[in-house]
């Protein structure tokens, strides 16, 4: 079926203030003409931009004053005609040229339809598709860096690589075993074939190692602040995000809100939680017990504790120390401003290898040493923000480990002295699988439903 003319409302990412009505198909050119009073948009060479007026054919009132882009397919990120008409009015304009593009004889495009288009037009593979969709969400610079790495075709080239050695195995046993009498062709043993796969598992644990990583980046660091009633928790989610979202009181235990906060600390990205989920770690530890809400905070990739520097050392505290033992901890003593009331040695002993760190948030004090500690935590592990690159999306977290699977089962074969045809299979069930990743032999529903994630306009 000949593809028709879509089109859509498609802000470029980061810049607000520029609008753009992207058509995409054969008629794009020629729609776009139809309402275009300038330059003949049918006769102009492909990439230029034109100035000119919208006019609206049933008026023939001018629309809108735009800048018109006209790219020919192939070179176009869907391969099609691409015209995107950019206009500076606002949300009502673009709406206005939007319609006249429909009335034009295109069609609104269905959420990721472009994408779609690129995919399939060869243009893009499946990741890096679903890398414009990360891109999309990102909420971060980070996690928007690595979805950029990842549309720039990075994990695309090493899962082809990966399938590329795994071909090579499965041709060169396929030789042994037809042509057992050729003997150019050195004999695949099993010795050689275990060093294969075992590298090639390497490869694919350390993709899934960085995958949690990437988790981290996409989704922030979940922090979780605990600490008893009233030490100044709210407080310290509102130092943080510098907007009063969550509600502080001076009633204990008033924060009642789930609040989600998104906050770039000197580029870590931390998902804060402010919920009944703080309250509750108020008394977690006194309700459930130190090993069960261990288990709880175990979740949490960061744990801000605070304690009140106007008030001895309660038993809570003790408590909440020993849930959150061995974990990432930042331990907080705040209110500084106030008397010093709590035993400070007894705290750095309680803390053992944490960071302390004093703060007045009521007098935005200690916010600062806070924040680099926080970076400083994230940084210090062996993270390589640079070597971020590649995967960060749950299908492909399922593909990954599959494929483990089935090279692991592979792998024993090979130990226990299976026949290596039967060995092969495995190996090329590994093959399949990590080519699912790259939308080798992915079924169209699938892509149907991963497509239709999109935002319009992409
Ligand atoms: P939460 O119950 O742990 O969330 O504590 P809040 O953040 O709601 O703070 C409880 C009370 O302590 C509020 O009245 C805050 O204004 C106050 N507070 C928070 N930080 C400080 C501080 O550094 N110094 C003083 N004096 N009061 C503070
Ligand atoms: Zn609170």
């Amino acid at each position: 079926m000949e593809a028709d003319t879509i089109a859509a409302i498609s802000t470029p990412i980061g810049e607000g203030a520029i609008a753009i009505v992207r058509l995409s198909g054969p008629e794009a050119t020629e729609i776009a003409n139809g309402l275009f009073q300038g330059v003949s948009l049918t006769s102009v060479d492909s990439h230029t931009i034109h100035y000119g007026k919208i006019i609206d054919p049933s008026t023939n009132e001018v629309a809108e004053e735009v800048m018109v882009t006209v790219m020919k397919g192939p070179r176009t990120f869907t391969r099609e005609d691409v015209v995107e008409i950019n206009c500076h009015g606002g949300l009502a304009s673009v709406n206005r040229l939007l319609e006249l593009v429909l009335y034009q004889g295109a069609r609104m495009a269905e959420p990721g339809e472009f994408t779609k288009r690129a995919f399939l037009n060869g243009r893009i593979d499946l990741s890096q598709a679903e890398a414009v969709m990360d891109l999309i969400r990102a909420k971060t610079d980070k996690a928007m860096n690595v979805a950029l790495k990842q549309m720039d075709g990075r994990l695309s080239n090493l899962i082809a690589r990966l399938r590329q050695e795994l071909l090579e195995t499965v041709a060169h046993v396929e030789v042994n075993i037809d042509y057992p009498e050729y003997d150019d062709v050195e004999e695949m043993s099993h010795q050689m074939l275990i060093e294969k796969t075992r590298h090639v598992y390497s490869e694919i644990e350390r993709l899934l190692e960085m995958a949690k990583q990437g988790k981290i980046l996409r989704e922030g660091l979940a922090t979780a602040i605990i600490g008893r009633p009233n030490v100044g928790k709210s407080s310290l989610l509102n130092a943080l995000v510098q907007e009063n979202k969550a509600i502080v009181t001076d009633i204990p235990g008033t924060t009642r809100d789930v609040i989600e906060e998104y906050v770039n600390i000197r580029g870590v990205p931390l998902r804060l939680v402010d919920t009944a989920g703080i309250r509750e770690t108020e008394d977690i530890v006194e309700r459930i017990g130190v090993e069960r809400s261990r288990q709880v905070l175990k979740e949490s990739d960061l744990i801000l504790l605070v304690l009140n520097n106007n008030s001895e050392l309660t038993e809570e505290d003790i408590l909440l120390f020993q849930a959150v033992e061995g974990l990432e901890v930042i331990v907080i003593v705040n209110k500084t401003d106030l008397d010093q009331k709590i035993d400070l040695d007894k705290v750095k002993q309680l803390a053992e290898n944490q960071k302390v760190i004093t703060t007045a948030l009521i007098e935005e004090k200690g916010i600062d040493e806070l924040e680099q500690a926080i970076a400083d935590t994230f940084f210090e592990g062996e993270l390589d923000v640079g070597d971020l690159t590649y995967v960060s999306n749950v299908r492909h977290i399922q593909l990954l480990k599959q494929s483990l699977q089935s090279l692991s089962d592979a792998m024993h074969g090979i130990e226990e002295g299976m026949p290596i045809d039967l060995v092969q299979i495995d190996v090329t069930r590994t093959w399949e699988l990590l080519g699912e990743i790259i939308g080798d032999a992915v079924h169209e529903s699938l892509i149907d439903q991963l497509f239709s994630q999109f935002c319009l306009g992409k």
